[in-house]
């Protein structure tokens, strides 16, 4: 690792680097936050490796003379960790790093709203979710293969790319991955990540706006277009027209398309047959649940990333063991673990450890059913166990089918197809739309969070 200079490398040596200095890009971000690194760090640029010292660089004195004093120190260890080998880590201003773009800074600025410049329809996308970080198992590694596979090849071999399984299984994880590599191995390419929640609201403020020629132009002559979330766009009309639209121009002109929902594309309630049967048409990937192995490799990498605080092994597997639901909800227990570690400064025990997450792991341990919620809610009440399923609309009864809906959501895994189908075939919006109204009702009414916090007790 000695005398690299980032403007003299090939290009191996190039992809290397790029991906370690990524690295410490995230580690940052963990250490420091994201609206910190935002406003002092994500202009740091990798400058060279000389006589095993790492050169960094910040545009300016002034950012300079913050970040050194205030971040140098972990700065420095972040390096030392990532480019092995290397003795200590200088930072300096180079002024010119603010005209100057290679593939590199191009890439790093993607973390940046204000400066992504390829598509203002684009969302941001987040630096810890990449290949990297991504831990592969046996539920996620067909998917896993598959977006690498669309973001290694410029020819597009399958069209489009689904991606599909439970919430907090990593889709939208691989889906940023997949856009993060395409822009490192082939910058030109125009790459536009979004919700199909955003997409409805950019179609819909065009129609406002009598811009839609603008919208579908944007759309249109983009070189990947990767859509989160479709089952958002399920009995939206108008909406899945335009998409059938800009997803048959795309695929018209050999553009990648990557899609990830909540369920397979033949189980998309409410989305229209025609694009049901062509979201089917290319690679369907499943993210199954993770298993027991999987859980405690992904709870061992975070550890490893994040070395100021210990968590012994016998805790990694105690929650790999006891947090199934997930990742999401493993990686939160983590952190929570982290935080309190930090707070109180003394080791981590196991006991402390169980209490800290008592609550998770009640959730997680006790499979609490809807039938036993309904009997609970509709008990509690005072109503009849079957105006659960009715379709009476009356305060008294459907309140409580509310937060009945609202406990399935939360202490059960059922998806909300599920929870609706069990409330007297409700749609999955109704259920939405009920867990919103408990949500907000539990901000603003203290007697109607008391009756919630005694169910839930109840019942976990
Ligand atoms: P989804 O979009 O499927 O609901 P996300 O992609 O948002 O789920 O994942 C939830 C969290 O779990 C994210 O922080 C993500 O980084 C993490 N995660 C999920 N799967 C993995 C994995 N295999 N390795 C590392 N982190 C993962
Ligand atoms: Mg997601």
């Amino acid at each position: 690792m000695d005398n690299f200079r980032i403007d003299k490398l090939d290009s191996d040596q190039e992809t290397i680097l790029n991906k370690l200095f990524m690295k410490v890009q995230v580690n940052l971000v963990e250490e420091v936050g994201q609206s910190a690194f935002k406003s002092w760090l994500s202009s740091l640029r990798l400058n060279k490796i000389d006589n095993n010292i790492l050169y960094l660089s910040l545009p300016s004195s002034f950012l300079s003379d913050w970040v050194i004093p205030h971040y140098g120190n972990k700065i420095d260890t972040i390096c030392k960790r990532v480019f092995v080998g290397i003795k200590k880590t200088k930072i300096v201003v180079n002024p010119k790093l603010k005209e100057k773009s290679n593939n590199l800074h191009d890439f790093v600025d993607l973390t940046n709203k204000s400066t992504f410049k390829y598509s203002s329809a684009s969302s941001p996308l987040d630096p810890r979710f990449n290949f990297l970080n991504f831990v592969v198992g046996k539920s996620n590694e067909f998917a896993f293969a598959v977006a690498k596979k669309a973001a290694e090849v410029n020819k597009v071999s399958f069209n489009p790319l689904v991606l599909f399984g439970g919430v907090g299984l990593g889709k939208t994880h691989l889906m940023h991955a997949v856009a993060w590599d395409i822009k490192e191995r082939t910058p030109e390419r125009k790459v536009v990540y979004l919700s199909a929640e955003k997409f409805m609201y950019e179609f819909v403020k065009s129609l406002r706006q009598k811009d839609i020629m603008a919208f579908k132009e944007k759309f249109r002559s983009v070189d990947v277009l990767i859509i989160d979330d479709i089952q958002f766009i399920a009995g939206k009309e108008s909406t899945q027209e335009e998409f059938f639209h800009t997803f048959n121009s795309l695929v018209d002109q050999k553009k990648q398309i990557i899609i990830s929902g909540d369920r397979s594309p033949s189980d998309l309630e409410g989305v229209e047959e025609r694009l049901r049967s062509r979201l089917s048409f290319g690679v369907v990937a499943e993210l199954h649940k993770t298993d027991y192995e999987l859980r405690a490799r992904i709870l061992k990498s975070k550890a490893i990333e994040n070395k100021n605080v210990k968590v012994d092994n016998d805790i990694i597997e105690y929650l790999a063991k006891n947090i199934t639901s997930n990742v999401r909800e493993l990686e939160g227990a983590y952190r929570r673990l982290c935080a309190h570690v930090e707070l109180v400064n003394r080791p981590l025990t196991l006991d402390t450890a169980k209490q800290i997450l008592h609550d998770i792991f009640k959730a997680n341990n006790k499979n609490v059913t809807i039938e036993e919620i309904q009997k609970r809610v509709s008990e509690y009440f005072n109503i009849k166990q079957s105006d659960m399923l009715s379709t009476r609309r009356a305060r008294a009864v459907a309140r409580p089918r509310q937060v009945a809906m609202y406990l399935s959501k939360i202490c059960t895994t059922k998806s909300l197809p599920e929870i609706g189908k069990l409330f007297g075939g409700r749609d999955h919006t109704t259920v939405i739309h009920a867990v919103k109204k408990v949500e907000s009702l539990y901000k603003t009414d203290i007697s109607f969070s008391e009756h919630i916090k005694v169910l839930k007790r109840s019942l976990i």
